[in-house]
């Protein structure tokens, strides 16, 4: 065996703090190593070159890189390693960047030191290190993409296009998200449902993409390249295959219910569609707000009226199961309800509405047809003014975040407010405006100056009701001056949070969230549309907030990355993953339920005969929680055996 050790300097990130001539001296002792040195940039491709020449000239068989994270560049020398002839399992990388220049480097002697302890511990390691071999596993060529907005819809149409199967599952009746409820948008003010309407019934036509809609994932299981999974399909109580989407079942119903789609301003009846343009164009029984019960048919107007007799009281939950290889997460977002800031008056005053109700007023086919009227009294308002920032960057609302969009779509709103009621007066708080996309910033400047719009950089204190004014008290802080506004409307942009249900889904697909409940990237910066947990993809707003643009781009990133993987007839996979040692496995079972992943079974070949486990290596994610549990040493993770980790710690206790 010939270790060879070669330590980075990585600029002055590790050279400005470690002594690296006295490290590479003090590794250059160690009983195991056969070479050590170090380089200014081992990443760089004459880093790597000196790497591989040395493997060529001295033979090393086994290497240790001091450099940062293995997060960063594991694959890069790995496959530096694998290029010289080494097996790419025969590297350890010790982290003397995160883990020890940056976090201690006000103490560059005690930084040195640790770094060498860091470097000792992956040459005892790398010292019990096998050669190991990626598995090979067999990959289903479908996807399944969840969440049918904007990004789910982009996302479906370029797999399809790339000739896979995709099942894409959208929990309400029809395919759209949020931007179908948009009227214009910003910063060209093209009208949403004129783009997106046709991308939904392009996703609805094509034949490689199958439409689940009003339905949700009950169960998933299984791993990239072989995921079963469950998907619930609601009842709509009418018949999707004769409804010809007539709408003379919803003329004669009986029953109003407040509108979800119009954010509660308008009506809808108990069987409805959301909105004109649903794709598909198919009616929907709301059974708790429709005057039967399943045992009891008090009305049946819309049966009587329905010419193709597609209403059925009695249809059932359906459960279907697919198998897909790759997932896509595209569940969107949904914003702080405005109950959750009465601060502002939300929830207290009728005209107290959020961005999305204000969304609703101003789009000719919303409930007061495109005319702004105040959900009072139905007059039109003729001061208003929006509250940017309504609970975002604000940690008492748990949103420590910035929305995002809100600095955008705010401006849009007073724009379209300025050009519908040419006489009003429009007030916009904003702690700071951040426009940062192409054209953005043109537009807000257009907005303050053309529309003369008065944006005031403070925060408001409290909103509420004298006579039938909203009184809003806030403070100008450029000025210095407290502010007092009789407003006839309030607009909040409410704080973008994750859409419900995202924390169960995160839990379904083992696939981790951050604080707030957005999907996390597995790295931010390179690798931004995937999830941790292998062959699941991130599109849209699920991941944090976003506007069309940046979600569109992105659901189109994570195509990428699903063709990418589908480009392959096999899946190659890592091999760091659980193994049984049958010597010493008495079949005790302690590993088989703490096992996360459900990844192992225990088998008895013959009745009587002697019990072991066996690990399904797809499903094995490599975590150790078996290997810490079984007493009897009786499973190892390959690449960090028990051999490898008590070795580790040896030379690092000494
Ligand atoms: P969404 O539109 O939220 O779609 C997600 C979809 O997933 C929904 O259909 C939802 O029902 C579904 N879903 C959620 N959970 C599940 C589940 N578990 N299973 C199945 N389906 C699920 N952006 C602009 O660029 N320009 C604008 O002018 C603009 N104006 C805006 C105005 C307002 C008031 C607001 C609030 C936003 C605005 N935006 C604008 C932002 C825009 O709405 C988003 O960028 C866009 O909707 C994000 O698309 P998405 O597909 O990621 O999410
Ligand atoms: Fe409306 Fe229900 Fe009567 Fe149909 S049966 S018309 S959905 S109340
Ligand atoms: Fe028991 Fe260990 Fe075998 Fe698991 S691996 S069944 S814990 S002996
Ligand atoms: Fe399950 Fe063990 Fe693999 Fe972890 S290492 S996923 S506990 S089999």
């Amino acid at each position: 065996m010939r270790i060879g050790v070669f330590i980075c300097h990585c600029g002055k990130n590790i050279a400005g703090v470690i002594d690296i001539k006295s490290l590479t001296k003090a590794v250059a002792e160690l009983e195991d190593v056969y070479y050590a040195t170090d380089y200014v940039y081992l990443c760089s491709e004459p880093g790597q070159k000196a790497i591989q020449d040395q493997i060529k000239e001295l033979g090393l068989t086994h290497i240790v890189v001091a450099a940062c994270s293995p997060k960063m560049h594991a694959t890069t020398f790995a496959k530096a390693l694998e290029d010289a002839g080494v097996n790419a399992y025969l590297l350890e990388i010790a982290n003397i960047r995160e883990q020890c220049s940056w976090v201690h480097s006000h103490e560059p002697e005690k930084a040195t030191a640790k770094a060498l302890e860091l470097i000792k511990a992956s040459v005892a390691k790398v010292s019990k290190a096998v050669p190991l071999q990626p598995l090979s596993v067999p990959l289903n060529r479908k996807v399944m993409v969840i969440g049918g907005g904007i990004a789910g819809i982009q996302a479906a149409l370029d797999i399809a296009n790339g000739g896979f199967d995709v099942y894409l599952v959208e929990k309400t009746p029809s395919l759209g998200g949020h931007m179908a409820q948009l009227s214009e948008t910003f910063p060209t003010l093209d009208c949403s449902s004129c783009i997106l309407t046709p991308r939904m019934v392009e996703a609805a036509k094509h034949p490689k993409i199958h439409l689940y809609t009003y339905s949700e994932v009950k169960e998933i299981q299984g791993v990239v390249g072989q995921y079963k999974v469950k998907i619930l399909q609601k009842p709509r109580y009418v018949d999707p295959v004769k409804c010809t989407g007539c709408g003379d079942c919803t003329d004669v119903c009986p029953v109003i219910v407040p509108n979800e789609f119009e954010q509660g301003l308008g009506g809808r009846k108990a069987i409805y569609v959301p909105f004109s343009q649903a794709v598909p164009l198919k009616y929907t029984i709301d059974l708790e707000n429709c005057l039967n019960t399943r045992k009891l048919v008090v009305c049946d107007q819309c049966y009587r009226a329905c010419g193709p007799k597609a209403i059925n009281y009695l249809m059932e939950p359906e459960e279907e199961e697919i198998e897909v290889g790759a997932i896509v997460v595209a569940t969107g977002y949904d914003l702080l309800p405005v109950e959750d800031l009465k601060e502002y008056g939300g929830g207290l005053y009728p005209d107290v509405v959020s961005g999305l109700e204000f969304e609703r007023l101003v789009t000719a086919s919303g409930p007061t047809a495109g005319v702004i009227r105040r959900p009072s009294d139905g007059k039109i308002p003729k001061r208003i003014v929006f509250i940017q920032c309504a609970g975002s960057r604000d940690p008492e609302h748990g949103c420590a975040y910035c929305s995002k969009i809100c600095c955008m779509y705010t401006a849009k709103h007073a724009f379209m407010f300025k050009h519908a009621v040419p006489d009003g007066e429009v007030y916009v708080f904003y702690i700071d405006v951040r426009a940062a996309g192409k054209g953005y910033e043109e537009f807000v400047q257009r907005v303050m100056e053309e529309e003369r719009i008065a944006y005031l950089r403070g925060k408001v204190s409290k909103v509420f009701q004298r006579d039938d004014k909203l009184v809003v008290w806030g403070s100008d802080t450029l000025t210095g001056m407290a502010v007092e506004i009789e407003a006839d409307m309030v607009v909040l942009a409410p704080a973008v949070v994750p859409s419900k249900g995202a924390k169960e889904l995160a839990k379904l697909l083992k696939s981790p969230a951050n604080e707030y409940g957005f999907f996390d990237e597995v790295h931010p910066k390179l690798r931004p549309v995937e999830s941790a947990a292998m062959g699941i993809y991130l599109a849209g707003a699920a991941q944090a907030p976003k506007d069309i643009p940046d979600s569109v781009s992105q659901a189109s990133a994570a195509a990428s990355k699903v063709l990418g993987l589908f480009s392959q007839e096999e899946l190659a996979l890592e091999p760091l993953r659980a193994e049984v040692n049958l010597e010493n496995c008495d079949g005790c079972a302690l590993c088989v339920g703490v096992c996360p992943y459900g990844a192992i079974t225990l088998v008895q070949e013959e009745p009587d005969g002697p019990k072991h486990i066996e690990v399904h290596k797809a499903l094995c994610q490599g975590c150790g929680v078996c290997m810490a549990t079984c007493p009897k040493e009786g499973v190892n993770v390959a690449g960090f055996t028990l051999a490898q980790l008590r070795e580790q710690l040896r030379a690092m206790l000494g």
